[in-house]
């Protein structure tokens, strides 16, 4: 089943190249008979296509460049998945998805569960299928978490996506989230650097979300690893700078479709998409990035 739902999900995102390529070795006709095998296709895996599938709002680029316009409502990202990554209509905190509920880390660290009605300008979320446990030990920094992470990720296979959730207790975490930013939007980098607050819960118990992605992404999101923290108690939380661990559990979901919704924003359609924009995100992503 993951297989065929890779290959949905590769029609879905190059469906324009996918036919143009068909389109050398056969007629038109052929051409026709192709699209409507792929859209009968997508109808009998929707249901498991959309476990499998990585489901991003807008790109990270658009929101980096301070299209902080929400698109989607928190409701609608609920039919999507049960387990993500993202922020709020004007950068108005850190947003995690767990359990099928969506939390916002606030700019003091505290939590709370996001209304329904609220819009998001960037998330990925998928729903969680557990398909391997690990338990990992003695972590003491974030870069050897993801030097652990990334050694995995070369044995699964490192062209596909994944959501894990770390769970555990943690001798710290360390985090941030920032202010709500009002019109005229800044760029992300901009915002963060006077807007971003950190803090650092200590012997906390929670779980970390956490996302890979493939280095092919690097125009639509950041590549490698994105963590979001919510305790157990559901009182702290934040996007992940640094953390520190003696036992914990991860859980991989391996996941093998993508699946983008472009906003739309005010913004958006005339956002200029090729700035490079490297520096910037490795800024607004890192604990030295301040
Ligand atoms: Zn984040």
């Amino acid at each position: 089943m993951k297989r065929f739902c890779l290959a949905i999900a590769a029609v879905m995102l190059l469906g324009g190249c996918s036919s143009a390529a068909t389109g050398e070795s056969s007629t038109s006709t052929g051409n026709a008979s192709a699209d409507s095998s792929t859209v009968s296709a997508e109808k009998t895996v929707s249901v498991e296509n959309d476990r499998e599938s990585v489901y991003q709002v807008s790109l990270l680029q658009g929101l980096t460049l301070g299209d902080y316009y929400g698109s989607v409502t928190v409701g609608k990202l609920k039919e999507k998945g049960d387990t993500g990554i993202g922020t709020f209509e004007g950068v108005n905190g850190e947003l995690i998805m767990l359990d099928g509920v969506v939390y916002r880390a606030k700019e003091d660290g505290s939590v709370e569960v996001a209304p329904d009605e609220e819009t998001i300008p960037f998330a990925d979320v998928t729903f969680f299928d557990n398909d391997t446990t690990e338990e990992i030990s003695n972590i003491a920094n974030i870069d050897e978490l993801k030097s652990y992470l990334d050694k995995k990720v070369d044995g699964y296979g490192k062209n596909r996506f994944y959501m894990i959730k770390i769970s555990g207790k943690f001798k710290s975490v360390y985090a941030r989230s920032e202010l709500k930013q009002e019109e005229p939007y800044k760029t992300l980098a901009e915002a963060l650097s006077t807007d971003q607050r950190e803090f650092t819960f200590s012997d906390t118990e929670g779980t970390v979300v956490g996302l890979y992605c493939p280095e092919y992404m690097n125009d639509l999101n950041a590549v490698g690893w994105h963590f979001h923290y919510v305790s157990d108690d559901k009182q702290n939380g934040g996007h992940v700078l640094g953390l520190e661990f003696e036992n914990a559990k991860i859980s991989w979901d391996n996941t093998d479709g993508f699946n983008m919704q472009l906003p739309e924003t005010q913004m958006f359609p005339t956002l200029d998409l090729t700035i490079d924009q490297s520096e910037d995100i490795h800024k607004v992503e890192q604990a030295d990035g301040k």
